[in-house]
Order: structure tokens, then C-alpha cells, then sequence
């Protein structure tokens, strides 16, 4: 009998015979597009493959995952609240998974489980594909969490002129910038932290900026980071504002609107992460074209 638990929702590998399983797992996880994400990557270049959603108990995802492998899962994408229980499974880490602190993305071979983090590499290819120059450019990035620790190190690796960090929290977005000291000095960007209240002040926050990511989870309880003082110090008509959220114009973005700016939500960052995932999984020279999924998805 398969050890894969009973919420296992349609991703038990011995189910599939003939076909490389893979899934997303978190919790909850009902809502996730990334099936519907990976069928459309698998469709555009010929591969039969299938993927379901796992919802391990809090606790339990070592084991959920452990299980899934065990019964010939080939790779799984990780997500809230388990991207540190999947950097902790992995056997192998990539180096942008161990700089991330956290796992989005694991497959097993020869027998090894290992991990990578793909969200800041589709962040960046997103910020690029809409036309964003992000060398050079002064970024404000809201959140010091698992988010925001992901896609520190490719923002600072297309070397911005200045990256602020800003947390409700202090002491976490002070702690994230001594993490990437040295990553930022090797990459010529200049790196600090705040409070989101020294957004405020505008001796503490002089200038606008180019780009703002939203990396917090205020969007999901429909608030902003920002408060109304702030945004007339962080935003100018020239900004582009960036919710890592998705599926809805969030607070924070009609605080951008309002001031003339451009915006985007997450979307284009959960596909191209998802690609990366795919071409790491089914190889890198599969035919595969994220940004007519994201339209799909748009539309
Ligand atoms: P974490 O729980 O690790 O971090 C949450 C962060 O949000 C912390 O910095 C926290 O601040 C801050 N925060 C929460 N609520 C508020 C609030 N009301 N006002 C101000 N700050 C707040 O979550 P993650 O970093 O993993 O995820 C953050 C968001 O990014 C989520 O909404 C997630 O869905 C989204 N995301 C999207 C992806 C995509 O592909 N589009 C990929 C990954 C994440 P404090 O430290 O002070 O508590």
C-alpha cells in the first residue's frame, strides 16, 4: 500500500504508471496555479508528465515529502510554509538555494534529494520582461521575510545602484542587509535597512525610487505596507511598483496608481519561477514559453 497520506490530492506517483510525477506542496495549497502552470509547460514542449498538490500537516512535510520520493515522485515545488523544512530535506543545495536561505524547488537523483530556490530568478526575469532596467536603478524592497530573502541575491547580482530594505520589524530587514553585506560590496550596490516608519521621514528617505517590490504578506489582508505619508516620499510618475502578491490590483498597488506610477502584481514571477523549476526538472533545452502561459493565465 502507498505510504503517500490520505490529503494527498492527486500526486501519489503509483497512481500515474508510465508518467514522471511531480507536485506542489504547502499549506493550504487548494488554491495553487502551479498544476495548472506545469500541464501548460508540459503540453508546450510534448512531455507527458503529471502534477498534483500535496497539503502536508504543519510538521509533517519531511516526512509527506520523504514518502512522495520514496514512491517514484520526480520533483516537487515547495510553498508556504515549507520552503525551510525543503532546504532542510535537501541533500544537495544549489548556491542561490543556500544564499536564499530557503527551497522552492527539489528532485531527486541518484538517489540524492536536492534543492534549489527559483523565485528570484523569476522575479528578475519578470522585472526584465516588462521592461525594467534594474542596473543601476535605487530599490525599495518592503518585507524581510522568506520572500524577500530569496530574491535579495539576483536583485543585487544585476548590480542596482542602491537596494533599501524595509520591515515592519526592524531587527529582520537589519539582519537580512548584514547577511548580504559583502554580496551587495562584491556587486558594487549600495545596501542598508529600515523601518517601514523611516519611510515617513524624509531625512531618512530623501529620494524616491525607481523600483518597489512588495514582498510582505500585507497584500493578502488587503493592507499596505506603506502608509499614506510614506508613499508620497517613495513614489514619483517614473516608479514601477512590483506586489509579489497576485490575482488582485492590492493596496499597495492603487497607493502606486495614485501617484502616476506603473505597476504589476506577482503573476509573471510564480510562472517564470515555475519555469526555471521545469527546465531544471525536464531539461534545459525543453521548448517551453512562460510569458504566453501568463497571458493565459491573464486572461
Ligand atoms: P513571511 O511570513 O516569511 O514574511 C512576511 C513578511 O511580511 C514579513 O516581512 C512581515 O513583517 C511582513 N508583513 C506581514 N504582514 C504585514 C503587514 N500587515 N504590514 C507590514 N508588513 C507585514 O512570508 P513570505 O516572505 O514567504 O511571503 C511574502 C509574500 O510574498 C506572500 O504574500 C507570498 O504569497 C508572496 N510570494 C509570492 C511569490 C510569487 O511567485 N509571486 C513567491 C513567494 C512569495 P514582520 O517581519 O515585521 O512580521
Amino acid at each position: 500500500m502507498s505510504s503517500i497520506p490520505a490529503n494527498d490530492l492527486h500526486a501519489d506517483p503509483s497512481r500515474f504508471p508510465g508518467l514522471d510525477v511531480y507536485a506542489v506542496a504547502g499549506n493550504p495549497i487548494s488554491h495553487s496555479k502551479s498544476p495548472a502552470i506545469h500541464q501548460r509547460f508540459a503540453e508546450q514542449s510534448k512531455q507527458a508528465i503529471h502534477y498534483g498538490r500535496l497539503q502536508p500537516a504543519i510538521g509533517e512535510f519531511a516526512k509527506v515529502a520523504k514518502s512522495f520520493f520514496a514512491a517514484g515522485g520526480k520533483g516537487m515545488n515547495v510553498t508556504v510554509p515549507f520552503k525551510l523544512d525543503a532546504q532542510v530535506l535537501a541533500d544537495v543545495l544549489t548556491p542561490r538555494a543556500k544564499l536564499a536561505g530557503a527551497v522552492n524547488t527539489l528532485w531527486i537523483k541518484e538517489g540524492k534529494i536536492y534543492g534549489d530556490n527559483t523565485d528570484g530568478a523569476g522575479l528578475v526575469r519578470d522585472l526584465v520582461a516588462q521592461g525594467i532596467q534594474i542596473r543601476g536603478a535605487r530599490i525599495l524592497l518592503l518585507g524581510a521575510g522568506g520572500a524577500a530573502r530569496g530574491v535579495m541575491g539576483p536583485l543585487l547580482e544585476q548590480e542596482p545602484a542602491q537596494l533599501i530594505v524595509a520591515n515592519r520589524s526592524s531587527a529582520k530587514a537589519d539582519e537580512l542587509v548584514g547577511l548580504f553585506h559583502d554580496f551587495a560590496n562584491n556587486h558594487h550596490a549600495q545596501l542598508e535597512s529600515r523601518a517601514l516608519l523611516d519611510l515617513e521621514d524624509q531625512i531618512k528617505t530623501p529620494l524616491a525610487f525607481d523600483l518597489v517590490i512588495n514582498a510582505t504578506a500585507a497584500g493578502l489582508s488587503d493592507q499596505s505596507p506603506l502608509t499614506a505619508q510614506a508613499v508620497s516620499h517613495v513614489f514619483v510618475p517614473s516608479s514601477f511598483a512590483y506586489d509579489m502578491v497576485y490575482g488582485k490590483t492590492t493596496a499597495f498597488m492603487q497607493q502606486a496608481l495614485h501617484r502616476g506610477a506603473r505597476v504589476s502584481d506577482g503573476l509573471g514571477m510564480l510562472v517564470e519561477q515555475a519555469a526555471d523549476a521545469f527546465l531544471i526538472w525536464r531539461g534545459a533545452d525543453a521548448s517551453i514559453d512562460p510569458r504566453s502561459v501568463l497571458s493565459e493565465l491573464r486572461t
